[in-house]
Formats: C-alpha cells, structure tokens, sequence
C-alpha cells in the first residue's frame, strides 16, 4: 500500500500492537494471497473492513440496535416488534428469549456484532 501525502500516524496502544502484529503475522503465513504486506496496509484493511460490517449492518438489517450487553446477554432493540430481543447461551447455541429460537434474525445479527465475542459460558464452545 502506498501512503498518499494526506496519510496520518495513528498509535496503536501497547496491548494492540503486538496482538494485531501477530495475527498479522499469522496471517502472511496462513493465507499470503489474502493478507496485506505490509503491517500499515493491513491495519488499514481491518478498519475499512469494520465500517463496512457496521454498513452492512445498518442497510441489510434495518431497525435493529445493540442496546446493551455484558458477558451473559446481549440486548437488541426490535424498531420493527417495539420490543427488545435478549440473546444469551443456552444448551451451547445461541439463543433469543424473543423469538424463543437459535435461529431468528436477532441472532444472526448478534453473530455479525463484534460483541458476540464477550458472550461467554462455563461449558460452551459456540462455533
Ligand atoms: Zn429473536
């Protein structure tokens, strides 16, 4: 990637960057063809990737908003019901107390936001 001359430094905290160099790293080793070469071009191509999810998410499924979560529950306010979807683990799925299902829209929303990785259980391998 080349920096035009509108580039700006960015500093990355000293608990990110060596994470991000290492799955950076990983990443060229993995799959080279996918992955930037350099360290400043993937850093980019992760952010971008993020705004496109999150636009993604915005267009594709209207109506729905992250209110809330904590390592247990994710709340997802419903524009569409009035209502608020709560997601949790349950029997090692997903599950929405809405819908009473592992398969509604409000999950497959919770599965595209990054906070899904703060769900957590005792004795659950969710993917
Ligand atoms: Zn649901």
């Amino acid at each position: 990637m080349v920096l035009s001359r509108d580039a700006k430094n960015v500093t990355l905290s000293s608990a990110v960057y060596p994470r991000v160099k290492a799955r950076w790293e990983q990443d060229l080793d993995v799959k080279p063809s996918q992955t930037n070469k350099t360290f400043t071009g993937y850093i980019n191509d992760i952010l971008i990737s993020v705004l496109e999810k999150d636009e993604f998410l915005e267009t594709k499924i209207p109506g729905f908003d992250l209110i809330g979560h904590n390592s247990k529950q994710m709340f997802i306010k419903d524009a569409k019901k009035s209502k608020i979807a709560e997601i949790m683990v349950k029997s090692s799925k997903l599950y929405c107390a809405l819908c009473k299902s592992n398969d509604c829209e409000h999950v497959q929303y919770a599965l595209l936001r990054p906070e899904i990785t703060k769900l957590k259980s005792d004795t659950v391998m969710l993917f």
